[in-house]
């Protein structure tokens, strides 16, 4: 016989759902591979190469030192109005 669907309960525990917009968007500067993210007592947020090649000691950072830089450089790739004429 069919079971009820059971009710699903809200996660209290809701910063843990919480992931890393730029997951595989960013590199180590060390060794290229991709940086991860983990987050550590419930609100800082360290970034850290994944250590694929094995050869990198590059050490975890806290995201709050990456995101400025990561801000910047969107600001940088905004598309000039020149470019988006020529598809008007
Ligand atoms: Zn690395």
């Amino acid at each position: 016989m069919p079971k009820c669907a059971k009710q699903k309960r809200l996660d209290h525990t809701k910063s843990h759902s919480k992931s890393f917009i730029f997951k595989n968007l960013i590199h180590c500067g060390v060794c290229g591979c991709l940086i991860g993210s983990a987050q550590k007592k419930g609100k800082y947020v360290y970034l850290n190469c994944n250590h694929y090649k094995g050869n990198c000691n590059q050490k975890e950072v806290n995201e709050n030192v990456v995101l400025p830089q990561v801000e910047k450089a969107i600001e940088a790739i905004s598309i000039p109005d020149e470019y988006s004429r020529n598809f008007g």
